[in-house]
């Protein structure tokens, strides 16, 4: 197949890492690989996303509670410098020691105080002391501090309530000289109670304020209230708690960095027990000189990677597995198709050998049937040839046989004559009758060679006489049967008809008997019968000759049927009566058999059998 994307340089390579690809080791290798990838990418996209999305969330919650905490200390930021311009203080600050005036600035800073919902309103001099107030109290110990610096406002620790309290700061002024100030103090404990509120029900978000000092004055998490936002040496630690800006002591290092990212938050994990990784984000409160942190916990966002982390690993087996499946799948296929061009081939192959094998089979055959023409037509020859022998055989006692009734019909003619000289006719005619029935027998004699000797046809077996054709060949035979004085015993029912063809099936007699004839010669005891026994319920029968000749010996029984077995002198055996009679017998459908005689008696048997066409159950003994 051509691999038309590659050049011809580079395609051994890429088939070598394609094969190298689609090894089940390798692939396995390439799946855990995917695996490993599908996690570590699935996870980062997921806790990107989430931190994404958490940190979106934490900066705009961020952001209400900046909006929150400002718009709660910007609430009173006017209160102070509405107050500086009221008559009643101004009386007071030309005229500060007076107490009625201390008493009348008291009451209406106590009126506005329950009006404006702050906490304390109160005037202190340039020195920090309190000059007149809302209600009687100890000024925060920052106070002075902050009215040195001018500043407009600061925060304290409520000593009693451990609460922040904020302080905003207004001037008072005498005559262009600064007399005093106005502070309006309210406390941020209900702020951040709704804080604490809020992070109670928000189990993943904390949130806290630091003032300038990086110290926790506001927190969700009350534990954290007063914590250092980073880390403090004991010497700061020391100067913190000096400052008296707050009411215990400092809390934990948070360890938090210097600098936390605005917007896309910062992971930490705060170093007290039990703490879990968090997202930190800041937001600056410039103005009030304050940090607000939010820390959203990460827990979920990792538990979700991890999830992600997971279906990502299965998502990467997934593929490996399918490509795995249909490379495996395509390989299968590949060699499915290898396996039905194999066949194909052996097929082609196949039919190629059935086909050179059909031609030589053919020629075979060809040759076999010329050689089975060429051996029929010399079995033909053969059969005939030894017909002829046994004519040959035949022809001494038949000039015997015709010399002897041609003398007496000679003597008989001769007599005859000189009869009808005598006038005696009656003699003569008994004369003629002799004469006729000799002239009859010699005619018989010569019938009978002529149709032996006429070549058989290929004509299907019909059916015959068995009786007649055992006394056909009896008076082929009769001259020597007659001049040996055997004693025939023959018996064959008249009414007996077997398949066969009548002319050959007197061959086969006549080879019997004349075997026999030749096998009693020189035997004192002379007898012959011939036998016909009903076998297979009558369907069949079988022929027995049997003679008391002189016998087989065992070393020629075997060799019987072989073409040319001769035991006889050269010029009277040929070797193929028995082989040629056998031939006949298997061509009606039966085989010939020798069958020696039982022990102790002398002799021997052959029986053939033959198929039977009409069998008529009266036994008759044929005449010899
Ligand atoms: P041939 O008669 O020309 O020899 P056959 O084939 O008819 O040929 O017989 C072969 C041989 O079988 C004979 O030579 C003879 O030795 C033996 N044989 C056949 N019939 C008999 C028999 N009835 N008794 C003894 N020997 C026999």
């Amino acid at each position: 197949m051509a691999l038309p994307f590659f050049p011809l340089r580079l395609r051994p390579r890429a088939l070598r890492l394609a094969r190298l690809l689609s090894r089940p080791g390798v692939h396995f290798f390439l799946t855990g690989l995917l695996m490993v990838l599908g996690f570590w990418l699935a996870h980062r996209l997921s806790e990107r996303g989430g931190r994404e999305q958490l940190s979106a969330l934490s900066t705009e919650r961020l952001e209400l509670y900046a909006t929150n905490l400002s718009a709660e200390l910007g609430r009173h930021a006017s209160l102070p410098s509405l107050l500086a311009i009221d008559p009643t203080l101004q009386a007071l600050m030309s005229s500060p020691q007076d107490p009625e005036r201390r008493r009348a600035a008291g009451q209406m800073l106590a009126r506005v105080n329950v009006r404006a919902g702050t906490n304390q309103i109160f005037i202190a001099d340039a020195q920090g002391r309190v000059v007149s107030a809302s209600e009687p109290l100890t000024p925060p110990a920052r106070l002075a501090e902050a009215v040195a610096q001018g500043r407009n406002h600061f925060f304290a620790a409520d000593a009693e309530t451990g609460s922040t309290d904020f302080y905003l700061l207004h001037p008072l002024r005498q005559a262009q000289q600064a007399a005093g100030v106005i502070v309006v103090r309210f406390n941020l404990a209900p702020l951040e109670a709704t804080w604490v509120d809020l992070g109670l029900r928000s189990q993943n978000e904390r949130i806290l304020v630091a003032d300038d000092q990086d110290v926790v004055i506001m927190s969700s998490v009350q534990a954290w209230k007063y914590a250092v936002l980073d880390h403090a040496d004991p010497s700061r630690r020391r100067a913190l708690q000096a400052s008296a800006r707050y009411p215990q002591a400092i809390g934990p290092d948070l360890e938090l960095p210097a600098s936390l990212e605005v917007h896309q938050g910062q992971q930490v994990r705060l170093p007290l027990p039990g703490s879990r990784p968090m997202l930190a984000q800041q937001r600056q409160l410039v103005p009030l000189g304050l940090r607000l942190v939010a820390l959203s916990d990460l827990t979920e966002v990792r538990q979700r990677a991890q999830y992600a982390a997971w279906g990502g690993a299965a998502f990467g087996a997934s593929v490996g597995l399918l490509t795995l499946y249909l490379s495996s799948r395509r390989r299968a296929l590949r060699q499915l198709t290898k396996a039905q061009t194999e066949l194909q081939q052996a097929h082609a192959q196949l039919e190629q050998l059935v086909d050179s094998r059909t031609t030589e089979l053919r020629r075979t055959n060809d040759a076999l049937k010329t050689q089975i023409a060429q051996r029929l037509q010399t079995e033909g020859e053969l059969l005939q040839a030894s017909k002829l022998a046994v004519l040959g055989q035949m022809s001494a006692g038949l000039s015997h046989e015709v010399n002897q009734p041609l003398t007496a019909l000679r003597a008989l003619a001769r007599n005859s004559i000189r009869l009808l000289e005598g006038g005696r006719h009656d003699a003569v005619a008994a004369n003629l009758q002799i004469m006729d029935d000799m002239v009859e027998r010699m005619s018989q004699i010569t019938r009978q060679l002529k149709s032996f000797a006429r070549k058989a046809d290929d004509q299907p077996a019909g059916s015959a006489s068995l009786a007649d054709c055992v006394r056909n060949a009896q008076v082929l035979l009769e001259h020597r049967s007659r001049a040996l004085g055997v004693e025939a015993d023959i018996a064959v029912p008249r009414g007996l008809r077997v398949r066969a063809e009548a002319n050959r099936l007197e061959q086969v007699l006549v080879n019997l008997l004349g075997n026999a004839l030749d096998a009693m010669e020189h035997e004192p005891v002379r007898r012959l019968s011939v036998q016909a026994l009903p076998v297979d319920e009558g369907r069949r029968v079988l022929v027995k000759v049997r003679d008391s000749g002189q016998g087989v010996g065992e070393a020629e029984l075997p060799r019987l049927f072989e073409p040319f077995f001769t035991t006889k002198p050269a010029g009277q055996g040929l070797g193929l009566g028995l082989v040629i009679s056998a031939k006949i017998v298997h061509e009606f459908g039966g085989s010939l058999r020798a069958e020696p005689p039982p022990a102790g008696e002398r002799g021997m048997s052959f029986e053939f059998d033959l198929a039977v066409e009409t069998w008529e159950a009266v036994m008759e003994q044929a005449d010899v």
